[in-house]
């Protein structure tokens, strides 16, 4: 089973509750078993017993994991407790266990296609080409980040051919990438195309001194727990004149609902739902509060739940700010 490889974190987690205050889910279900120590007892006892993988609820628990990466980044001996889950949802899906509703949107997901438009060696990834000029633009659906994260490693794979056929033939040397999670996916996948992060790209432009405008950053899942958390997207917001403060109760804690299950919000709209109110309580008055994050899934979750809010991607503040 592919949750061999993670016994060391099994062992670690399944009698350790450091970080239970770090889980997003355990923060707004208040249920044990949402928590790194919860999935590893979970897993401990399929592990020991290999019939416990047909348990519904066990499956359920696994795919309700929002896969933060905030516990492992802040866990004083890193333990892959993302990596874990991901291990056990590629094992239920070999067994042919995975949920209904995870099949379906395996389904919608694999049928992704890409196209590419323009000229230059340079490509962009994402919604806002006008902000690289030059530049010509990959588009479709996800390149097989969802797929990967709900344990479908081959279809992830055929879907992600599709993609780097478009990618090779377009003859880029650089790949722009806007969303985290498809950065996160593809920063290492090309030899001899360099790849990144759009933040990174928009610093190296040229800018002018913007008045002071207070904003609260989202941090990036992606970003910030698993690419080493670079400085780029806060030194841009900062060059377009955006202050930002600390949003909620602590700066290890992510406010990203679910942005690193990727499609969270499909999966679990309910319990999406309390990780966005959790964000609007924390909030204060939503009439004024302006917030910044580098993921489109964030800002549109965000929506989704209260069209009041007031969110940006990292991009659109950029965009916004070009054009004072
Ligand atoms: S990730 Fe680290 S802190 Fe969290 S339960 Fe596991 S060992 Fe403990």
């Amino acid at each position: 089973m592919h949750m061999d490889k993670h016994q060391d974190v099994i062992a670690a987690c399944r009698f350790c509750f450091m970080c239970r205050h770090l889980d997003p889910v355990g923060n707004v279900t208040f249920q044990e078993s949402d928590t790194p120590r919860g999935r590893a007892l979970i897993l401990d006892t399929i592990r020991m017993k290999n019939e416990s993988l047909r348990n519904r609820d066990f499956i359920a628990t696994i795919y309700r994991s929002a896969l933060s990466g905030a516990n492992r980044y802040h866990c004083v001996s890193h333990y892959d407790e993302v990596g874990l889950v991901l291990a056990a949802r590629k094992d239920i899906v070999e067994a042919g266990l995975a949920p209904e509703n995870v099949k379906a949107l395996t389904e919608t997901l694999s049928r992704a296609t890409f196209t590419v438009k323009g000229k230059g060696t340079t490509l962009y990834y994402g919604d806002h080409l006008e902000l690289y000029p030059g530049c010509k633009i990959v588009s479709g659906g996800d390149p097989g980040k969802a797929l990967e994260v709900l344990g479908f490693g081959d279809d992830s794979q055929k879907v992600f051919d599709r993609f780097r056929s478009a990618v090779v033939a377009s003859k880029c040397t650089t790949l722009i990438v806007a969303e985290p999670s498809a950065y996160d996916f593809l920063k290492d996948k090309f030899d001899g195309i360099e790849v990144v992060h759009c933040s990174e790209h928009l610093l190296s432009g040229k800018w002018k001194a913007k008045p002071a405008r207070k904003a609260f950053y989202l941090e990036s899942d992606f970003l910030k727990n698993y690419d080493g958390n670079p400085a780029a997207p806060r030194e841009l917001l900062a060059r377009y004149g955006y202050t930002l403060t600390l949003f909620g109760t602590n700066n290890e804690e992510s406010y990203s609902v679910g942005e690193g299950a990727v499609v969270f919000d499909e999966l679990n709209p309910g319990l999406c739902e309390k990780l966005c109110r959790r964000v609007y309580d924390l909030a204060g008055n939503l009439k004024t509060a302006l917030f910044i994050t580098p993921s489109r899934y964030v800002k549109a979750t965000l929506t989704k739940y209260n069209p009041q809010i007031r969110v940006m991607t990292l991009e659109e503040a950029v965009a916004q700010r070009k054009e004072q």
